[in-house]
């Protein structure tokens, strides 16, 4: 259920209708738009009496919902969410950079690194602490020291850090040293890890599982927001399919479809969902040209002896290239994506 406030609504008949949400023992999540707040409605396992809000005042609608989203849909907020970090945004109107290695591996690598994607434009960087490998031989992360690694990077840099949580007592640390909480595509569907993230004050980037339909995908964003969390920000990364020819296969029309159900940022990751360094840029530039809000870039100031993910890894220059080609597209492609209206479904 969903509940539409009148555009002049005030504060406290918003306030009113929170109560009696919380008095029938659900929970309420007012979010605030540009013209109306609308409030939706968790907790219940079946379906609630909407007859019971329509009179009070401020209520301009009531809405059954009918999909199995209410948090993430266009319906509940018609604009476009804007996760703000610091000063950084994604989903606003810069082009969100999220750059840097695939794993922290040492001071001197992670800071060369770090400079050379500040450089080029990054806001966010990138790294993770501990990896989650296919092989338990390989290369898991320098844990703790990979800590210190990233906390000087983003003293030294300005960079926001994000990085990804494999355990719930990851998040606990990111909150302490980072600024967006990754939730990689093999935990994508890992409810316990969602339900801490969602209760956490920090955006969560939740990249899709590797044979997520769209619905799972979203659904498992509602558990991060139905924990009070609307900073949620979408990373399309690629999906198993027959094809060899890529390690994933990046699946671009997930980025409108997304858009045409949900407010919440699509940002598109090249490097995994190729796999391979020379498919990267291109990727990168359609990602762009399809809306995206932002990419994740692997780089490596030596791919050859990058720890994991080196073959996929782009050099300080290809990056730089990269982001002038992925600019001028975004330029481009701008107003012509926005002069498109948003095309809500019910919910
Ligand atoms: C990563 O971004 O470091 C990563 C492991 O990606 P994914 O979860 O998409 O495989
Ligand atoms: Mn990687």
């Amino acid at each position: 259920m969903l509940i539409v406030m009148k555009p002049g609504a005030a504060g406290q008949e918003i306030d009113a209708v929170i109560s009696v949400i919380q008095n029938i023992g659900l929970r309420p999540h007012p979010m605030p738009g540009a013209t109306r707040t609308a409030i939706g409605i968790t907790g219940n396992t079946g379906p609630v009496d909407g007859r019971r809000f329509e009179n009070l005042a401020g209520v301009a609608e009531v809405i059954r919902v009918t999909k199995p989203y209410k948090l993430i849909t266009l319906d509940l907020r018609p604009e476009k969410t804007v996760v703000r970090v610091g000063d950084a945004t994604i989903g606003g109107s810069e082009l969100a950079i999220i750059a840097g290695p695939c794993a922290i591996e040492s001071h001197d690598q992670a800071f060369a690194v770090a400079k050379a994607v500040k450089q080029s434009g990054a806001r966010f960087f990138r790294g993770s602490v501990w990896k989650p490998r296919t092989s338990p031989y390989a290369f898991q992360g320098l844990g703790e020291k990979g800590w210190k690694i990233i906390s000087e990077i983003r003293q030294a840099f300005g960079l926001k850090i994000v990085t990804e949580a494999l355990e719930a007592s990851h998040i606990d640390l990111i909150e302490q040293y980072g600024d967006v909480i990754q939730i990689g595509a093999r935990n994508m569907q890992n409810f316990s890890l969602l339900r801490k993230a969602g209760r956490s004050k920090l955006p969560v980037l939740l990249k899709r599982g590797m044979a997520a339909t769209l619905e799972e995908w979203l659904l498992a964003a509602e558990y991060v927001m139905a924990e009070g969390n609307y900073n949620v920000i979408l990373c399309e990364r690629g999906v198993r399919t027959f094809a060899q020819h890529t390690r994933n296969t990046l699946d671009l029309a997930s980025v409108p479809a997304i858009r045409r159900i949900s407010h919440l940022p699509v940002i598109v990751d090249p490097s995994h969902g190729t796999g391979s360094a020379y498919m990267v840029t291109p990727l990168a530039r359609a990602g762009v040209a399809v809306g995206a809000d932002g990419l994740m870039l692997e780089v490596h100031n030596h791919p050859e002896l990058a720890l994991s993910d080196a073959a996929q890894a782009l050099t300080p220059t290809e990056y730089a290239q990269l982001i002038r080609q992925v600019l001028a597209i975004r330029d481009l492609t701008t107003p012509l994506i926005t002069d498109t209206p948003a095309q809500s479904q019910a919910a």
